[in-house]
Parts: structure tokens; sequence; C-alpha cells
């Protein structure tokens, strides 16, 4: 079968390798009919090190399922399955906490021997725990927005929750990639009155303030810091959704949040020591959020999608097949594309 490799920064190959099978009786088999690039897979595309050997890429699809194992009790040939970035066994202490991504059999798609999402099929590990079955056709209207459910709306949404967005809160969210768009949407979603986006680039900001942004500040670091603290009578916001991961925007974050409010951070940290120790602990500001468990909010999250009352899917402005995957790459690192589907 065909599927994505990262052989080194810039250089991403799509090549034969084994077809994916069933290995353990929990295991499905899946057919993939869409992937997408994560703006995670875009830190490898920058700095990955030919040394470490090919990576198989990808962590976001849905697909078919085509055969399950004899352990498998609540999915069957042809169920139509999203599948959270990370696969979980739904069982383990952690999984029924709702924190999947800490499960004790943890699998991370493209790691361990596992298949990657960027490909034609995939193994499924813990396949009872992992996938959820979505009640339309494999060629549903709303496939894209469905796709969202793997990563970006759930982690968008887990930065809200860690924020605590809520009724009346004032929110600003830092970063105007597909996971800061969906943060907008899950914080209007969630009942926020303000929603203050920070970003530069037009095209995506527009689309923000049609996810419920209400204000949009382009400018960075302190000019950003004294334009939100004006949209808020100079006291900063309640809830920060960081959606980056760097040092910059983490600082940015932990200026702009008021007194006893709180930062949900849900960027890949590109740095090793969390900045702001004091002005965070002076003014009471909880920092929160962390690797979002995807698996634990596609249920509540799914309706509003088949529903239409939230449309993710917009997010994707390039499609492409899966041979032109490296030049979705290209096209997300150069900024050409907000998010990149491939079917
Ligand atoms: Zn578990």
């Amino acid at each position: 079968m065909r599927a994505t490799l990262m052989y080194a920064a810039g250089d991403v190959r799509v090549e034969d390798v084994p077809d994916a099978t069933l290995a353990e009786p929990t295991d499905a088999l899946v057919r993939i009919t869409r992937s997408c690039i994560c703006g995670s897979d875009l830190w490898p595309y920058k700095s990955y090190g030919a040394g470490d050997g090919p990576m198989r890429m990808g962590h976001e699809f849905v697909g078919v399922v085509e055969d399950v194992g004899g352990e498998v009790r609540t999915l069957a040939a042809g169920d139509v399955v999203v599948a959270p970035f990370v696969a979980s066994d739904g069982t383990c202490t952690f999984c029924r906490e709702g924190l999947q991504t800490s499960c004790r059999n943890v699998a991370f798609w493209g790691a361990g021997g596992n298949d990657g999402g960027q490909g034609e099929a995939v193994r499924v590990p813990h396949a009872d725990g992992t996938l959820v079955v979505l009640p339309v056709g494999a060629d549903d209207a709303l496939m894209a927005s469905l796709l969202t459910l793997s990563d970006v709306l759930p982690t968008g949404h887990h930065a809200a929750v860690c924020a605590r967005v809520g009724p009346g809160r004032s929110v600003a969210v830092v970063g105007d990639g597909a996971v800061g768009l969906c943060g907008v949407m899950a914080a209007k979603r969630l009942g926020a009155e303000q929603i203050i986006l920070l970003g530069r680039h037009t095209d995506r900001t527009d689309l923000g303030r049609e996810f419920g942004a209400t204000d949009v500040v382009a400018v960075r670091g302190e000019e950003a810091v004294a334009e939100v603290r004006d949209l808020t009578g100079g006291d900063g916001v309640h809830c920060v959704l960081e959606c980056v991961g760097e040092e910059a925007s983490f600082l940015t974050a932990a200026k702009i949040a008021r007194p006893g409010g709180a930062i949900g951070r849900v960027g890949v940290p590109q740095f090793e020591a969390l900045a702001a120790a004091r002005p965070t602990f002076l003014r009471n500001v909880t920092v929160s959020g962390g690797i979002a468990p995807a698996r634990a909010y596609i249920e509540e999250l799914l309706p509003d999608v088949l529903e239409g009352r939230l449309q993710p899917g917009r997010v994707f402005d390039r499609t492409v097949g899966l041979e032109e995957t490296p030049d979705g790459y290209r096209a997300m690192n150069d900024r050409e594309a907000i998010k990149v589907l491939i079917a």
C-alpha cells in the first residue's frame, strides 16, 4: 500500500510500505478515505534529522472498517469511523478518567511500528477503545468537518475547557492556525461573550470572525498585549487559549490573562521551561492544558457537527490526493494553505 514518510526536514515522500493487516485480536483494519496534515506535522517538516530514519506520518483520519479481530465488540466491517490522534484501550484508569492520551496502553500513529494516518490503510490498535462510529456514509458532505474530530476541533475545545471558558467570559485565542480557529469556535459554543483572536493572516482571522471572534489583534508581542488590555478595560481576559507552542506566544498568553484568569495551552511546546513563573504567580493565573484527550470529547462534539451548528471543516482550504501529500506539506509550511485535506 501507499503511505507518507518523512525522511528529513523538507523531505516528505509517498512510497510503497507493507500492507496494513490485523495483528492483535483487538485490532481493526481501516481503509482510510480522508486524512489531513496537522500543524504539528510542520515541526518535523522544519527540523527532522535524516539520521533518525524515515518516519510514517499522519495522525488524523476517517475511514471504513474492512476487518476486525476476534475480540472487537463494537465495530464491524463497513462501519464509517473517525480515529482520535492517539489510540487508547478505553478501559484503563486514565481512559475511564477521560485522559485517553495517558492510556496505559497508549499507541501513537506512525510510531512504535504503528501505521500512520496519511496512507491507504491503517491497523488500529485497541479498536473498541479508539474508534468512534459515524452515522453517515463514507462520502457524506459533512466528512471534512467530521475529520476535524480526530484532532483540531477537540484540541481547540480542550484549550477552551482548560482555560475555563464559560458564559459571559472574555477569551483570547493566541494563534490563527486550524487549532486556534477551532478554539474560537469552541469558546463561542461554551458561551464566551468576547473572543479576541490574535493572528496576523487576514484569510485566517476573517474565518475566525465567522467562527465567532468578536475582535482581531493583528500585532505581536507587547503591542498585542496592549491591544488586548485596551479591548478589556485594561485588565486582560479571563481565559487564554494558547494554540501555538512557542515561548513568545506563551509569554503573550501570560501577560493578557487577567488576575485569577486561566491559560489553556495546547500548542506543542517548542521550548523547555515554562516562562512567566512570577507574573502568573503574582496574579493567580492558572496554567493548564496539555495534549488533548480527543477521544474524551468526540461524542460530545459530534452532534453539533452532524447538525451543522459547527462547521470546523471550513479550516480546510486545499485538498490534495495522497500522491500529492508532499506538496501539501510545502503549501502549509509556506502558509499558502491553512490546513490541507488528503482525499
Ligand atoms: Zn487506557
